[in-house]
């Protein structure tokens, strides 16, 4: 699993400081996408457990919740990965493109955001959008969280 960068998001997750991480080898190819650097499996930087382990010491009492930006294309190290979050007391999302994701993964998440990009649809801010954002436990669709009021 390779990574391009890592950062902390504060929209991403209503209500949760997130160290963000985003996963190269996304396959999806969605028309508009904003992170086509994705695409490419492979690139960036090689996430191991050392440095994932450094990442989540480092943040821990900062940030609440670890975000994956992809890399559902690695299941096995993925839930690995979300399980050792959950370990330490962060809560996890994923951000996948798919409409649906393996049940090894589903079960390490709080939260999960499903759906490719589809510029006339918009994303969760959008009444229209085919995307929706779930509380994986209760499985409750949250997309009404990022609907701003006028
Ligand atoms: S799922 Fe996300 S990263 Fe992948 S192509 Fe679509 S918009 Fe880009």
């Amino acid at each position: 699993m390779y990574y391009h960068n890592i950062h902390m998001a504060l929209q991403e997750v209503p209500g949760e400081i997130s160290v963000c991480f985003s996963i190269s080898g996304c396959q999806l190819q969605c028309e508009g996408c904003h992170s086509p650097f994705l695409w490419k499996a492979k690139t960036g930087k090689k996430l191991t457990e050392a440095i994932y382990l450094e990442i989540l010491n480092k943040y821990k009492g900062l940030a609440t919740c670890v975000l994956f930006m992809g890399g559902e294309w690695h299941p096995e190290r993925l839930a690995y990965y979300l399980k050792m979050a959950r370990n330490k007391g962060y809560k996890t999302c994923l951000y996948t493109g798919e409409d649906a994701i393996n049940p090894t993964v589903l079960k390490n998440l709080t939260w999960l955001k499903t759906g490719s990009w589809q510029a006339e649809l918009g994303g969760l801010d959008s009444s229209t959008t085919n995307q929706k954002f779930i509380e994986v436990q209760s499985n409750t669709q949250l997309n009404h969280l990022f609907i701003k009021t006028p």
